[in-house]
């Protein structure tokens, strides 16, 4: 089975758009979005544009602040710290990686926890963490929201996340191993020191693969029968593609398709899941805000 993300995430962005209508049908501002972006590197400004995109078919207000690659980390944070007191900003979102000279940790956490709609601050991975609500990232979410959309068993199941970043693997480790439904797997989080990566995927009822190596998950690592999430997204050269180059997962696809149960594609997977959570977190931070009085709780 194909995991079909991009059909789902337009249901999640179709349902937002209703609800949006609704809330501001009387002349309620919509929930408002904003992106910083450093730089002009090209895949950072493909991401944004899309969420900006995502935004307008919400009926979400969005902003994009572009700023020079060479901005220094204090007008960054003096940046950060006027639309954290801008009342008509709900979500804020730093466009990753940052340049160097940019300590990445010192800008995270100069976000309004309450506006982190990325959750990435370090109080919304300390609510993750002991299963109490708060904004969680959009990609280990829209993951979650997958699993729950096809009714995929998780209780009791072994589940392996390959990749420990700050932003995919260790969320989605923590929630595959909440007392939750869905939730309650085994968890067995495997990085770039695990030796003999292979005798552990093996052992997935569940594999998830946050690594950003095209192919680098083969067949004979994949247990049959197996659920697959492929979250990498890596560009390869393609002179036949338009652009110049296409979008390639972690997992050998042709060869590991046939063999396991379920299985995200790339593109088409995670990636359009993880543009409509963001959304989803951004009416969620708008809601609890209580810009707008209306029968909408936050959560809902
Ligand atoms: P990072 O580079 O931060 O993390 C990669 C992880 O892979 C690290 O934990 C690293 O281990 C691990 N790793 C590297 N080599 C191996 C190996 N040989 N064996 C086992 N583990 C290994 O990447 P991100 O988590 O940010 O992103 C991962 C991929 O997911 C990228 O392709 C990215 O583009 C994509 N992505 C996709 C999104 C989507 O919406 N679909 C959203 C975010 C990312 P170690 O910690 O030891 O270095």
């Amino acid at each position: 089975m194909i995991l079909d993300g991009r059909k789902i995430s337009e249901q999640i962005i179709a349902d937002l758009a209703v609800r949006v209508a609704a809330m501001t049908a009387d002349g309620t501002r919509p929930p408002h979005l904003v992106a910083v972006l450093v730089g002009n590197e090209g895949a950072s400004e493909t991401y944004v544009a899309a969420k900006m995109r995502a935004c307008e078919r919400c009926g979400f207000t969005s902003t994009t602040l572009r700023l020079d690659v060479d901005v220094t980390e204090e007008h960054l944070l003096q940046l950060i710290e006027s639309l954290n007191s801008d009342t008509a900003v709900d979500g804020l979102i730093v466009q990753l990686p940052l340049p160097p000279h940019i300590d990445e940790h010192h800008v995270i956490a100069a976000i309004d926890p309450d506006k982190d709609v990325d959750g990435f601050h370090p109080t919304n991975v300390g609510r993750l963490s002991i299963g109490v609500p708060g904004f969680v990232g959009a990609t280990p979410k829209g993951i979650m929201t997958l699993i729950e959309h096809y009714g995929i068993a998780t209780d009791g199941h072994h589940a392996v996340v390959v990749g420990r970043s700050n932003i995919v693997g260790r969320p989605v480790a923590t929630l595959l191993s909440l007392k939750a439904a869905p939730g309650n797997c085994t968890v067995t989080l495997c990085h770039s020191g695990t030796p003999d990566l292979a005798r552990f995927t093996r052992e997935a009822d569940i594999l998830v693969t946050a690594v950003g190596n095209p192919g680098f998950i083969t067949a004979d690592m994949v247990k049959p029968g197996a659920v697959v999430f492929d979250v990498g997204i890596t560009r390869v050269p393609d002179p036949t593609s338009r652009t110049g180059y296409r979008l390639r997962g972690d997992v050998d696809y042709d060869a590991v398709e046939p063999m396991c149960a379920a299985i995200t594609p790339v593109p088409g997977g995670v990636g359009p899941m993880t543009i409509a959570t963001l959304m989803q977190n951004t009416l969620q931070a708008y809601l609890r805000r209580g810009a707008v009085e209306c029968n909408e709780t936050p959560d809902g």
